[in-house]
């Protein structure tokens, strides 16, 4: 088994339901178990930000699937959720993006495939909700709340649970 960090985001439809869905299908369809899940938090579109904000959380799932494999899970779970790559603008409007921040220590840059992810670093987006669930996690020899203490986290802000 692996232990897998995923990042979840979105900002078309109702994203929150959304994640209530996609988080038992991730981890049926990957024969996986749910270790953590944080909040969800609106977050400031980033990259272009010409568009809605963001909703954003992250999950910790132990799975049995190899890192291709997952992300191929993965990429289905979105489409099943309306997301065209096809038709979107890099770092645009989407209903569901699903990344792999960390599979177990793995480190490779593939083809379709970089772990760590290669932008985990730079982005509040990611780590706020990454920092609730694995703050001392050593990822890359860096832990997400040492680089969240250098990075602006203005406008990110936690949504209480759904009743
Ligand atoms: P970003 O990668 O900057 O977060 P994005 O999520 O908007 O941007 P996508 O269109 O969802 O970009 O993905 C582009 C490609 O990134 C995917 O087709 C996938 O093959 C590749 N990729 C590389 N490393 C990863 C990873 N760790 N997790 C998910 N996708 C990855
Ligand atoms: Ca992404
Ligand atoms: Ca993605």
């Amino acid at each position: 088994m692996a232990s897998v960090l995923i990042a979840l985001g979105g900002n078309v439809g109702d994203v929150r339901a959304t994640f209530a869905k996609a988080i038992p299908m991730i981890c049926g369809m990957t024969q996986a178990a749910l270790t953590a899940r944080s909040s969800d938090y609106a977050t400031p579109p980033w990259g272009d930000e010409q568009q809605d904000r963001f909703i954003n959380a992250c999950i910790e799932i132990d799975t049995g699937l190899d890192p291709h494999a997952l992300l191929f899970v993965l990429h289905r779970i979105e489409a099943k959720f309306g997301r065209d790559r096809k038709s979107e603008r890099r770092w645009g409007p989407r209903p569901l993006d699903l990344d792999i921040l960390t599979y177990d220590d793995v480190r490779f840059e593939k083809p379709g495939l970089t772990l760590p992810h290669p932008r985990l670093f730079e982005r509040a987006f990611v780590l706020v909700p990454l920092a609730e669930i694995a703050p001392d996690r050593w990822i890359a020899g860096r832990t997400p709340s040492a680089v969240l203490a250098d990075l602006n986290t203005t406008g990110i802000e936690r949504l209480p649970p759904l009743t």
